[in-house]
C-alpha cells in the first residue's frame, strides 16, 4: 500500500482525527493506499504553520526565493520518471504523457516564477507641477489557499503554488482527493530543496470538508481555484462576505471552427489531440467541433478514421493514446452523456461504448467517442462532458458558426483554423473566450494571461497576472 500523509510545517503527519480514505488506481479499479481525510483541525494547524512562516519568507530575497523555486524545479526534473508513474497510476493518464507534458510542465512552473519574480516590476508616476512622486508597492498577501483538480494535477497544483511563494505569500493547499500522490511527492522535494518549513503546507481530503474549512477560514485572504463552474460559484459566495481574494479557473465547452481554407493535415492532426489529449479530460479541449460545409464529408471521414486508430489501453504501455478515466463515478457521467446524445437524435460516428482492457478488466476505460449533433442546442453540445467525447457538425457561414460558438455558457477557450487573415481578426475579435488559439491548440507560453470568461471563470493567471493576483498592490504618494 502506498499511504500518504498531510506535509505540515515541512514535515509528514496523520490526520489530526485519524481518519483516512481509499485512494484507487483507475487502471485497475483496485485500492493502493490511504490518504488523509483531513478536518478543520488540520487545516487550522496548516495555517499556523503558514502564519509564522510568513515574516520571514516575505522578507526573504528576491534572490533567494528564486534560488529556492529554481532548485525545486531541478529536483522535478530530476525525479521526472518516479513522478509521471505516480501521476498515472493516480490518474489514469498514459505514462508517456505524464513524462511529456505534466511533470516537464510542473518544473517549468517553478523555473518560471523562479525568474518572474525578479523581473516583476511596479510602477512610478511623477505627478509634473505638484512636485509629488507616487510609486506603488506590490506586497504578498500574507496566507493563501491554492485549490486544484484531478485532471493535471500536478501540472496545475503547481500553477498556483509557485506564483503564490514566488510572490512571498505562504501557503495551504489542497489537491483534489482522487488524485494526491504526486501532490504528496511535492512536500518531499521542497524540503531539499531547502524551502523553509511552514512556507508550503499541503493538506489532503474532501472538497465538501477538507477544502471547505480552507475556504471558509477568516484568515486566509485569498484563494487561487481551479476546478467545476459549481464549486466556484459555491466557493465565491462563500468568500465574499470575508472579502477574500479570488481567482477561478473553471469549466469550458470550447469551439473548434474549422474553415475549409486551413492547412488541412495539420488541422486533422492537431483536432485528434486537441478532442482527445488526457482521455479529453483538458478543460481547454476543442469538445464542439464545427465544420464549414463544403469540406464536412471529407473532414467526418478522415476524422473518424482516425479516432478509431487511437489506441486505448493500460496508461504505462508505451503504444497507449488513450489511457483510463479518472475515477468509476466520472467514467459513468460520461456515458451517461452519451445516451443523452442517443435521445437527442445524436448520431454516434465512434465510439461510445467501454473497453475491457486485458488484465485490467475493472479499469474506467472508454472509446474515444465522436458524435454528429443534429443542432448545437443539445445538452452534448451544450455542458461540459469532459471525456473522450466530441460533437461535431457543419455550418455554411462565418456569421452562423460565430453565433453557435457562443452561445453556451462557458468562454474559456476556441480553436480557429484559416488562412484568411482578415477573417482571424474578424472572427478573434468576437469569438467569446479568453483564449483564441489560431491554427493551433493548446500552445502555452507562461508569460501570456491564462483564463476565461462567463461560466469559465474570474480573473487572471499566467505571467505578471498570476503575480499581481498574489500581492496587494499599495500606492505611495510623496510630495517633496
Ligand atoms: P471540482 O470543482 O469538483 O474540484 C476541484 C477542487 O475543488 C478539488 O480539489 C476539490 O476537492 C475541491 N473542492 C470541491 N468542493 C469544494 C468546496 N466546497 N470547497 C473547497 N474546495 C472544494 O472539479 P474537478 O476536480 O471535478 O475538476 C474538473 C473541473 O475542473 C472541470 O469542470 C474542468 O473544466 C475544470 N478545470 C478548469 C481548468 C481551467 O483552467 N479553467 C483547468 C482544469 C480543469 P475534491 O476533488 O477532493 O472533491
Amino acid at each position: 500500500m502506498e499511504n500518504i500523509k498531510n506535509y505540515i510545517n515541512g514535515t509528514f503527519s496523520s490526520p489530526v482525527n485519524n481518519n483516512w480514505m481509499d485512494n484507487y488506481n483507475p487502471s485497475n479499479g483496485e485500492v493502493y493506499g490511504k490518504i488523509p481525510e483531513s478536518s478543520k483541525e488540520d487545516v487550522d494547524l496548516a495555517y499556523k504553520a503558514a502564519k509564522s512562516a510568513f515574516k520571514q519568507w516575505s522578507q526573504t530575497t528576491l534572490e533567494e526565493r528564486s534560488r529556492i523555486l529554481i532548485k525545486i524545479s531541478e529536483l522535478l526534473e530530476a525525479n521526472l520518471q518516479r513522478f509521471a508513474e505516480a501521476e498515472s497510476k493516480d490518474n489514469g493518464k498514459p505514462v508517456s504523457l505524464a513524462k511529456a507534458v505534466d511533470i516537464p510542465r510542473a518544473a517549468s512552473n517553478f523555473r518560471f516564477f523562479g525568474n518572474a519574480i525578479t523581473q516583476f516590476a511596479s510602477e512610478s508616476h511623477e505627478s509634473i507641477g505638484q512636485q509629488a512622486v507616487n510609486y506603488t508597492l506590490r506586497q504578498p498577501i500574507g496566507v493563501v489557499a491554492c485549490i486544484s483538480p484531478w485532471n493535471l494535477p500536478l501540472y496545475l497544483f503547481t500553477w498556483k503554488i509557485a506564483p503564490a511563494i514566488a510572490a512571498g505569500n505562504c501557503v495551504v493547499a489542497k489537491p483534489s482527493e482522487v488524485t494526491p500522490m504526486t501532490a504528496y511527492l511535492l512536500g518531499e522535494i521542497c524540503n531539499e530543496a531547502g524551502l523553509p518549513k511552514g512556507v508550503l503546507n499541503i493538506i489532503h481530503g474532501l472538497g465538501g470538508t477538507t477544502g471547505q474549512a480552507i475556504i471558509e477560514h477568516q484568515d486566509i485572504k485569498a484563494i487561487s481555484f481551479t476546478g467545476g463552474t459549481a464549486t466556484g460559484a459555491h466557493i465565491a459566495r462563500v468568500a465574499a462576505p470575508m472579502f477574500k481574494k479570488l481567482s477561478l479557473e473553471l469549466g469550458g465547452k470550447n469551439p473548434n471552427i474549422i474553415f475549409a481554407d486551413c492547412d488541412y493535415q495539420e488541422m486533422l492532426n492537431t483536432t485528434v489531440r486537441s478532442s482527445f489529449a488526457n482521455q479529453g479530460q483538458i478543460c481547454l479541449c476543442g469538445s464542439r467541433i464545427f465544420v464549414e460545409e463544403k469540406i464536412y464529408q471529407q473532414f467526418k471521414t478522415d476524422f473518424v478514421t482516425k479516432v478509431k486508430a487511437l489506441k486505448v489501453g493500460h496508461p504505462a504501455k508505451q503504444a497507449t493514446n488513450i489511457g483510463a478515466l479518472v475515477s468509476k463515478p466520472h467514467l459513468e457521467k460520461v456515458k451517461e452523456y452519451i445516451e443523452i446524445a442517443k435521445t437527442e437524435n445524436g448520431t454516434i460516428l465512434c465510439g461510445g461504448n467501454e473497453v475491457k482492457v486485458e488484465g485490467y478488466e475493472n479499469g474506467y476505460y472508454l472509446e474515444p467517442t465522436v458524435i454528429e449533433v443534429p443542432n448545437d442546442e443539445c445538452r452534448v453540445n451544450q455542458e461540459e462532458i469532459f471525456g473522450p467525447v466530441v460533437t461535431i457538425m457543419p455550418f455554411k457561414t462565418e456569421d452562423e458558426v460565430l453565433l453557435m460558438a457562443n452561445k453556451v455558457k462557458y468562454g474559456l477557450s476556441a480553436t480557429l483554423w484559416t488562412n484568411n487573415l482578415k477573417r482571424t481578426m474578424r472572427m478573434s475579435n468576437q469569438l467569446q473566450a479568453g483564449i483564441v488559439w489560431v491554427n493551433t491548440w493548446m500552445m502555452r507560453d507562461l508569460r501570456t494571461p491564462f483564463g476565461g470568461i462567463k461560466a469559465s471563470g474570474v480573473g487572471r493567471e499566467g505571467g505578471f497576472e498570476a503575480l499581481r493576483f498574489f500581492t496587494e498592490a499599495k500606492n505611495v504618494c510623496i510630495k517633496y
